[in-house]
């Protein structure tokens, strides 16, 4: 980095100046400094890479064991394809092992950190410092333009020149972390088209009436089955005092447009109308409300059978059945919403990928100017795949800036 003045004001020069210091941003700047470039991070938080402090539940879903392009939405799915295979979840893995940090699989391949979510954002420190990266915090970028030589950026910290500009700065969720739409507001006012964004990877919330019949259920966790038009993700579902969340309920978000209805399947491990002919023989004098408990949480199994719940397993009138059958594994539920962006693990959309390349993330509008990470429109599903791409793009763009 070389310091000199313009009009009154400091000037700082690198080759490359990359703004925010998340995942993507510190991965790029890693890979940038490593081949002996000068680079700078400019981060308008207080601190580096807050969402990966809090991901996982504080243990950092860092990657999957399979990592396949369909595990991504964008409206290009081919433009994942080339940095997911260039730097791959084994390189990360490998990264990850080389600094000695114990990590584990949990269900479907999800590699988080035995300890500490904390040792994947020191890892990540700790490379760019020793790569000769040089970290800003409180510094945001005010006003941007392209000269003759690369870009110039006046931030809150002063002037800064550069070959190259990446912007890394991710999507809007958790605003309490400091989180903006700062880069897909600026790309559009470059001219890039945007993909429509949303919250996503978020819990749904439910009507005032679903809400008062869920009022007893809340807390309560289960595997269910969930479809929206020909999505279907099986896995935990947990009710909360303001309507449904879990895993499952995390991945069909990606997939749910407002004003879609959810079918669930409450009990997808059996099925009512071909067990009720052993069990009404087994137990006939047993009640519905009994029998649905011996296969769900008690609480839930109550609340299904409903005024079918005293009515004894040999005593119900095909009809009855039918619809029991149809509440328990056909469930109709129309979301009032998501909670947004105060809990979206992600955001789906931002700027469309096809004004950029796919092999180094530069724009083609802009020579000289590089997006990366969650900014884009690509968005992963649950289970580590939006730190891969953070990783794959940021790796990408690093390699070419
Ligand atoms: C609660 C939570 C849990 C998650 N858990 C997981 C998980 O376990 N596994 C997984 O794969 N994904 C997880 N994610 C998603 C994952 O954190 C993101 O997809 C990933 O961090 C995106 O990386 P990024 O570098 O593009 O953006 P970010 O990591 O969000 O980094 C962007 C950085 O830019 C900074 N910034 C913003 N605007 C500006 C500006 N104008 N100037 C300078 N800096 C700016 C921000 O402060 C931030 O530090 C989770 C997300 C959340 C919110």
């Amino acid at each position: 980095m070389s310091a000199g003045k313009a009009e009154g004001r400091s000037v700082r020069h690198v080759d490359v100046l990359i703004l925010g210091a998340g995942a993507a941003g510190l991965m790029c700047a890693r890979v940038a400094g490593q081949r002996g470039r000068t680079v700078a991070l400019l981060e308008r938080a207080n601190k580096p890479g807050k969402k990966i402090l809090m991901s996982g539940g504080g243990r950092c879903n860092f990657t999957n064991l399979e990592v396949e392009p369909r595990h991504f939405l964008s409206q290009n799915p081919h433009f994942c394809k080339s940095a997911l295979k260039r730097y791959t979840q084994w390189d990360f893995i490998s990264l990850v092992s080389e600094h000695g940090i114990p990590w584990h699989e949990k269900a479907d391949g999800q590699l988080f950190c035995d300890h500490s979510s904390k040792d994947i954002l020191q890892m990540l420190l700790n490379e760019t410092e020793s790569s000769g990266v040089s970290l800003h915090l409180n510094c945001e970028p005010q006003d941007i333009r392209q000269t003759a030589s690369g870009w110039e950026v006046g931030t809150t910290e002063g002037l800064w020149r550069c070959e190259s500009l990446v912007i890394a700065t991710g999507g809007p969720s958790i605003p309490t972390l400091g989180a903006t739409d700062w880069g897909m507001q600026w790309a559009e006012s470059m001219g890039y088209p945007l993909v429509t964004y949303r919250a996503s990877l978020v819990p749904f919330t439910a009507s005032p009436e679903d809400r008062a019949h869920w009022a007893d259920l809340s807390g309560v966790a289960l595997p269910v089955t969930l479809n929206v038009k020909a999505r279907q993700w099986t896995g935990d579902l947990l009710f909360t005092h303001r309507g449904l969340s879990g895993p499952v309920v995390l991945q069909i978000s990606n997939y749910w447009q407002p004003g879609e209805r959810l079918r669930i399947n409450w009990w997808p491990a059996g099925d009512i109308l071909t067990d009720w002919p052993d069990a009404r023989r087994e137990n006939g004098s047993q009640t519905w409300a009994a029998w649905l408990a011996q296969r769900l949480p008690r609480r839930v199994a109550e609340w299904l059978a409903g005024d079918m719940g005293t009515v004894r397993l040999a005593d119900i009138r095909r009809g009855d059945l039918e619809r029991l059958a149809a509440r328990v594994h056909a469930y109709d539920f129309q979301p009032a919403g998501t909670e947004g962006y105060r809990t979206a693990e992600v955001t789906l959309g931002g700027i469309d990928t096809r004004s950029v390349s796919s092999q180094t993330f530069e724009s083609q509008i802009h020579p000289g100017l590089y997006f990366v990470g969650e900014v884009l429109d690509v968005t992963g599903h649950l289970g580590g795949y939006n730190f891969q791409w953070a990783w794959s793009s940021g790796h990408a763009a690093g390699e070419a800036v």
